[in-house]
């Protein structure tokens, strides 16, 4: 990290920490030593990435890493992790929630007052400000569905602005905002879905274990590696029809349990995960005629 950089967290007292393996900050168990800071309000996140892009230094805003492939050199951008963030609000009919807070914890969280509607999201190892940007999705629902507004920050503008659901260009496994630079601070979230209490925790149980059983959620990975690339064409079905279960690139593999997903046996590298990416597209294109797109985001 650049000593300005390093200057400026400690002046305002932004907790951070140097040279940290950035497997340690993804579910895939992957990448090269990076620089992180993690700010405890939205005034330091906002602070930071005026301060940063102003003073043109790299930086990556993360949620949880459920969705991320970090480089295997050395990560030049500051990475800037919202874990800490995460304060939720929640009234008659809706949940206003900071973007590092977790998904899995606020649909218990709403599920406790009797609220159905983040039961989709439960197995989602994400943070909202990750869902609300990937637009998330499980069992037909997607977390747009879900979104009244989003309050973003402007780094270079230094403006807050609010946008309403119409206005962030939802479609599947995409936002406005994998298209520019706004930071996600919080969001407000409609409730509607009202039922006994004891009915939503069994459905989330029985999401989990249809997981745990489907998914293989006992290794590292991304979940599902790739965006389908219609509406009817499930991405495990098509790949593992296509052979291509236990497909392997040094330590990364086609799980052998959920075809859609690539797994780290153990010392993958970011270099492995895009031969295997590569090796998958090709297939796949030559035998259906089908371009597959990665969903996971990469940061180098
Ligand atoms: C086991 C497993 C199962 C999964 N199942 C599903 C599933 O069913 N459905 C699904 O949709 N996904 C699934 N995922 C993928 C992942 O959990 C989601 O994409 C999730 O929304 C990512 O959230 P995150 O906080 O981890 O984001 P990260 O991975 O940390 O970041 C993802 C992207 O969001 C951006 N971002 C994060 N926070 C902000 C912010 N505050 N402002 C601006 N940009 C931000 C990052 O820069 C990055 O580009 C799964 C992942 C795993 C590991």
């Amino acid at each position: 990290m650049r000593g300005h950089v390093e200057e400026f967290l400690k002046e305002k007292d932004i907790p951070y920490r140097s040279g940290v393996s950035a497997a340690t900050l993804s579910t895939f168990r992957i990448g090269g030593v990076c620089d992180v800071a993690t700010p405890v309000c939205l005034q330091q996140l906002m602070e930071l990435t005026t301060y940063c892009a102003y003073h043109d230094h790299a930086y990556r805003i993360i949620g949880r890493g459920s969705n991320l492939l970090f480089g295997d050199d050395r990560i030049e951008a500051l990475l800037i992790k919202t874990d800490l963030l995460d304060a939720a609000e929640i009234g008659a009919g809706y949940a206003l929630v900071q973007c590092g807070c977790s998904l899995p914890r606020l649909a218990r969280k709403v599920a406790a007052l009797g609220y159905a509607d983040l039961a989709f999201a439960v197995g989602i190892p994400g943070s909202v400000g990750g869902a609300v940007y990937m637009n998330a999705g499980a069992l037909g629902k997607e977390f747009s569905s879900l979104v009244t507004w989003v309050e973003v920050y402007d780094p270079l503008r230094r403006e807050i602005r609010t946008y309403f659901n119409k206005e962030l260009n939802y479609s599947y496994r995409n936002s406005r905002f994998q298209s520019g630079n706004e930071v996600v601070l919080r969001a407000s979230l409609r409730l509607e879905l009202i039922t006994k209490k004891d009915e939503i925790l069994d459905v989330m149980r029985l999401n989990i274990k249809k997981r745990a059983s489907s998914q293989p959620l006992e290794m590292p990975s991304v979940g599902s590696a790739f965006r389908r690339p219609a509406p009817d064409i499930a991405i495990g079905k098509l790949l593992d029809d296509l052979g291509l279960k236990g497909l392997r690139r040094g330590g990364a593999a086609i799980s052998e349990k959920h075809a859609g997903f690539i797994v780290n046996l153990g010392g993958a590298t970011a270099r492995d995960v895009k031969e295997l990416t590569v090796a998958v597209q090709k297939i796949v294109e030559e035998k259906t005629g089908i371009h597959l797109i990665p969903e996971f985001q990469e940061i180098t």
